[in-house]
């Protein structure tokens, strides 16, 4: 079949970029294998301006926290679904000098509509050095926002390991399987490693473990204390996350357990919390920090979008939307790694071309 485009992967970002494809044409295919343990499906899917351990903004936090609110709210207005929600968000200090700093940016006029102090005691947590709110935090429901594109799109997405080798160029289009298709986007996460084309291109995994618990006790808000709180509903809550670059292994580890309840143990009691069950997922990640979006050097037409790190719900809407303008901002160009491509990218591009 002749289509006009390929996505290869459906985490959130190959979903919202469906999303936005399928306005310009119905003729698309989405090939993502399954994997209960891809970002996506893992991630809490909290979203907010901040950078919290630096308690400043995040890079462009405002911009992509105003356009992705717009978007998710449209989203589930025009769906009829409830995936995207505002939630209460409080930062536990702790420190003086981080409780000081808050106060001085709550007073900033940037951060004016985005952060404050919290005057009242949360109960049942011990926060000696007070709280602080963060006025625009909100969460997707990423696994249920995913089956929902996985279902709209059921005609379009083929449950399957895209082979790199299979795919061919000839006169502009790209043939893969019997089918052409003028642009292929590459949105396969930490797998892009693997992509000959593209893995140049410095991604990182980054492994993040969550706990879910049960209690009566912890608050029915977020909380963040360099782990967060999330209520998911009939006293249980998302306990994460954890941050390790060095273990590449595909399983939950005790240590992470441990890690997420001593954490949490600083700030309420854990006698009162019952361990349910643990998950892992790994972040794509990069070296400057910045997401990696943009066309291949040598192949026209073939682009990736990947590298959202732990900010993927914040950025992947307005990122998504900027690409399509043909407007990629320049931090996030794939251009400025171009210095990195091997001779072995370049001969697997040049084999493509038929
Ligand atoms: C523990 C944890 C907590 C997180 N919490 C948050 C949070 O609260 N808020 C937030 O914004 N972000 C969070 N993140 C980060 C977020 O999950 C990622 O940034 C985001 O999911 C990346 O999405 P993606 O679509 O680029 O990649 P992925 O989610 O990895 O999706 C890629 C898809 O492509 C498929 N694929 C790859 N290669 C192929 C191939 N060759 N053929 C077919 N299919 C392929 C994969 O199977 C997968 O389905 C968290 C991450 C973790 C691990």
């Amino acid at each position: 079949m002749d289509y006009e485009f390929l996505i290869v992967g459906q985490g959130i970002t190959g979903s919202i970029l469906a999303n936005e494809l399928a306005n310009i044409s119905p003729k698309f295919k989405i090939i993502n294998y399954e994997n209960v343990s891809s970002s996506s499906r893992v991630a809490a899917g909290i979203m907010h301006p901040m950078a919290l351990k630096r308690g400043t903004l995040s890079w462009r936090g405002k911009e992509f926290f105003e356009f992705s609110d717009k978007y998710y709210e449209n989203f589930d207005r025009l769906n009829g679904s409830e995936f995207y929600k505002k939630y209460s968000f409080f930062r536990i200090f702790s420190s003086f000098e981080e409780q000081n700093n808050w106060i001085g940016k709550s007073l900033d006029n940037i951060y004016e509509n985005v952060i404050s102090i919290n005057e009242n005691p949360i109960k049942n947590l011990n926060h000696s050095y007070g709280s602080g709110l963060v006025k625009t935090a909100s969460r997707l429901r990423i696994t249920e926002f995913l089956d929902f594109f996985k279902n709209k799109f059921s005609h379009n997405i083929s449950n399957n390991n895209f082979q790199f080798k299979k795919l061919e160029l000839n006169n502009k289009l790209f043939f893969y399987k019997g089918d052409s298709f003028k642009k292929v986007f590459m949105c396969q996460g930490v797998n892009a490693i693997q992509n000959p084309i593209f893995n140049y291109l410095p991604i990182i995994p980054n492994k993040g473990e969550l706990i879910n618990v049960k209690s009566k006790y912890l608050p029915n808000f977020i909380i963040n204390s360099g782990v967060f709180s999330l209520p998911i509903g009939l006293d249980k809550f998302t306990i994460g996350s954890t941050y390790n670059h060095r273990d590449h292994l595909k399983r939950n580890t005790k240590e992470a357990r441990e890690e997420l309840l001593k954490k949490l143990g600083k700030i309420t009691n854990l006698n009162k919390i019952d361990f349910l069950s643990q998950k892992y997922g790994f972040r794509p990640t990069t070296m400057d920090r910045k997401p990696l979006i943009g066309e291949h050097p040598i192949i026209k037409n073939l682009y990736i979008i990947n590298g959202m790190g732990s900010k993927a719900v914040l950025m992947a809407p307005l990122l998504i939307h900027e690409l399509l303008q043909n407007k990629i901002d320049a931090s996030v160009e794939i251009r400025r790694f171009s210095n990195k491509i091997k001779a072995e990218n370049i001969d697997f591009a040049n084999s493509l071309i038929h």
